[in-house]
Parts: structure tokens; sequence; C-alpha cells
């Protein structure tokens, strides 16, 4: 029994049912409705972790992870996402012209030479064959996805197995669940796993199951969306002087076809201690300083603050890579990144081997079927 229709419960519960296991996902909102619907979709393979110029374990533990979800969206991958989108086939790194910038992006470039390609003039990105642009560019191994058209990919096969439940519903008797429908009906699981993977809402249900670890941390995001007169699609990080990106950009479109710009990085990072007035102004400083030959007369913008669920780190920092935890029965999940969903579900595929859970199929009720969530940029509202 899997709870959380994320990134992370939805690969898993793909996985887990590959293996013979009659697992059930049970979702309090709709699939997606949690970070992943926010998340801007890159897979990283580690570049931007390499900026200092060593290879951290952060950059060590995802660098595989390009070629997996590559190869799934080619059919030939642990799991099928040919119907998925991928957005863009590249992300980018850039560095504007200062002196700073250019010697971490040359650092980046030779230790992340295999997953790096610096480019010609000719074979930028649209916006960054502008005259004006003076910086480098990289071209990094990472994939971009539509996220919600990957949970849909892989949900479809297996809609049967997912089931939206009452918030709150959920009571657990030795070896079962019950749950109460979001349509009203009451079910009884028995359960021999039971596997949280609620993003920000396992520290509730942590408590719940009467553990007293592992312990969650959330780190604030204060995301910028821009819409109006863009017309190149842009998916790059801008280098700064620090380990983070500067700015982390890509693009997305909204209900009314319109290109949306998304923007993260250290701009999301700092901006939590911005109000949303000074986060808008202090991105529109940005963008004007890092793209000037973009126009921003006709631009909308508006603000996203979201919290990152991880396990905690002793001091606070990102965890370096996806984290399970065990107690009795009860697995605690969370995979850190988008991108290491297919670390994180094999983790549990091999916890669920190394405990002889034995893989016993059998018929499931016809349930509703789960709803998925929406993005963001196309909730209209955010707009004004
Ligand atoms: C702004 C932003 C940008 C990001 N960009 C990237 C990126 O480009 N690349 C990358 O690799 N990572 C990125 N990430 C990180 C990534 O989004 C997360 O690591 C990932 O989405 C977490 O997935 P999850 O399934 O663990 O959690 P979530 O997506 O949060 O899903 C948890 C689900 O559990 C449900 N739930 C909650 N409580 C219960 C309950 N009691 N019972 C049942 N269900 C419950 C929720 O409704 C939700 O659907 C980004 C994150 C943010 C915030």
């Amino acid at each position: 029994m899997i709870l959380g229709g994320g990134i992370a419960g939805l690969w898993t519960l793909a996985r887990l049912r590959q293996q013979g296991y009659n697992a059930v996902l049970l979702e309090t909102e709709a699939l997606g409705a949690g970070q992943t619907r926010y998340a801007q979709g890159i897979i990283h393979g580690g570049t931007k972790y390499a900026l200092t110029g060593k290879l951290t374990a952060s950059s060590e533990a995802v660098s595989e992870m390009p070629s997996i979800w590559r190869a799934c969206l080619e059919g030939k991958g642990e799991i099928d996402l040919q119907q998925a989108t991928l957005i863009s086939d590249a992300h980018y790194l850039w560095s504007t012209g200062s002196l700073a910038s250019k010697i971490t992006g040359f650092f980046a470039s030779k230790v992340m030479r295999a997953r790096t390609m610096e480019l010609e003039p000719h074979e930028r990105p649209g916006i960054f064959q502008h005259k004006d642009f003076k910086g480098n560019i990289l071209r990094l191994d990472e994939p971009v996805f539509d996220t919600l058209s990957v949970l849909r990919a892989i949900a479809s096969p297996i809609i049967h197995a997912i089931l939206n439940i009452k918030p709150g519903s959920i009571s657990r008797g030795p070896g079962n669940i019950e749950v109460d429908a979001a349509d009203g009906t009451h079910y009884r699981f028995s359960c021999k796993k039971l596997v949280l993977m609620a993003g920000q809402g396992n520290a509730d249900l942590i408590q719940k199951a009467g553990l007293s670890a592992p312990a969650m941390q959330l780190r604030p995001l204060k995301m910028v969306m821009m819409r109006g007169g863009l017309s190149e699609k842009v998916f790059a990080h801008c280098m700064g002087a620090g380990i983070n990106p500067r700015i982390t950009i890509t693009s997305h479109t909204d209900t009314m076809g319109n290109i949306v710009w998304y923007l993260g990085g250290e701009l999301a990072e700092a901006g939590v201690n911005r109000s949303d007035e000074e986060q808008i102004a202090m991105a529109k400083k940005e963008v004007a300083s890092l793209i000037p030959w973009q126009s921003l007369d006709n631009t909308e913008w508006a603000v996203l603050d979201i919290d990152r669920a991880e396990v905690r780190h002793p001091d606070g920092h990102r965890p370096d890579t996806c984290y399970t935890e065990q107690h009795d029965n009860v697995i605690v999940a969370w995979p850190t990144k988008l991108a290491l969903a297919p670390l994180l579900a094999q983790q549990i595929v091999d916890m669920l081997e190394a405990d002889k859970v034995e893989a016993t199929g059998g018929e499931l009720p016809a349930w509703p079927e789960a709803t998925f969530a929406d993005y963001p940029w196309c909730e209209e509202a955010r707009w004004n």
C-alpha cells in the first residue's frame, strides 16, 4: 500500500505492480497535487551540483538519471514513458560576460566533460543566438519533461490500482488499512507493507503511524512565473559566482497557449525573504540584466510559494540523494528530486525483496478513476 500520488508514489506503484505485487496507491487530493506539479521537470545529471568544480555526492547520485528517463521515453526502460511529453531534449548552462561566472563555467565543463558540450554560436538555442548575447553556453545532457504528462503516462495502465480517498480517513489495524474513498465507499485492504510517499504529508503520517523518526524538513522556494510577449522557450541555468545557479528558467504553456517562463534557482531560494512585490521586482531586474534583449513591456508576473519536503539534513541543506527508512512494516520515503524517482522505486523493490514479501495478485474493486492535478500556470486566478 502506497500513500501519495506524486512522482515517487506513482513510479513505485508501477514498479511494484510489474513485480507482481497487488500494490495499491491512495491519494487524498489529485495525482501530482503536491510538489510534482510545481517541479521544473529537469532530469538533472549532476552538472548543477558540480559547479564548484568537484564531484559531490549529489552529482554522483543523479548522474545515471538522464539515461534512465530517456530509455523510458523510448519505451526501452523500466517503465513506459512513450506517452509522456519531452519539453526540451536538453537543459543549458549559460554564463554572462563576467569573469567569475566564466571561471565557474569552465570548471563545470571540465569536471563534467562527458555530460556537457560547449556550443558554437549557431548551435545555441534561439534566444542565445541574439547579437547582444555575450556569454558562454553549454548544453547539458538533462532532458526536461512535462511532469504531469509523465504522471499520466505512468498512471494510465495501472489506474485501476489508484484510489482517491478522503483526507484523514485512513486507519490502520494489524495487517490491514481501512479508508473512505472520495465517493464515500469504505474499503478494508490487507497490507503487508505501508509505504509513505506523501511528500509534505509524510510528517503527519509518520506521527499517526506512531513513529518518532525520520524527521522531515521543508525548504521553501518563491518561484516566479512570467508570460506575455515571449516568443522563445528557454531551458537554462544562468551561472552566478556561487554554487547555485543565479536563475533557472524553464518554459511551459498556459491554457491560452501563451509561453510561460518559470523562474527558479537562487532567485527563488533567496526570494523567500522577500514580499511578493519585492520578488517580482527582483525577477524583472534579473531578467532585464541577463536577457536584456527580451522586452518586458507586455509581461504579466506571478509568484508561487512552495516548499520542498525531504528528510531532515543535520544542517538543513538538501539531502544528497533520495531517502528511505523502514520501521517494522512501514517504509518512509522521499525522492528529494523528481529525477531520482527511479532510484527511490528501486530501493523500495529491493526492500520488499529483502524482507521476502510475497507478490500475490488479486482482483481490485472497480472504483472511480483517480483525478489529476493541473499546473499552477494554468490556474488563471494566480495571475491576478
Ligand atoms: C518549485 C520546484 C521545482 C522543482 N524542480 C525540480 C526539477 O526540475 N527536477 C527535479 O528533479 N526535482 C525538482 N523538484 C523536486 C520535485 O518536485 C520533488 O522532489 C518531487 O516532486 C517530490 O515528489 P513526491 O512524490 O515525493 O511528493 P509530492 O509531489 O509532494 O506528492 C505527494 C502526494 O501525496 C499526497 N498526500 C499528502 N498527504 C497524503 C495522505 N495523508 N494520504 C495520501 N496522499 C497524501 C499529496 O496530495 C501529493 O499528491 C522541484 C520542486 C519544487 C518545489
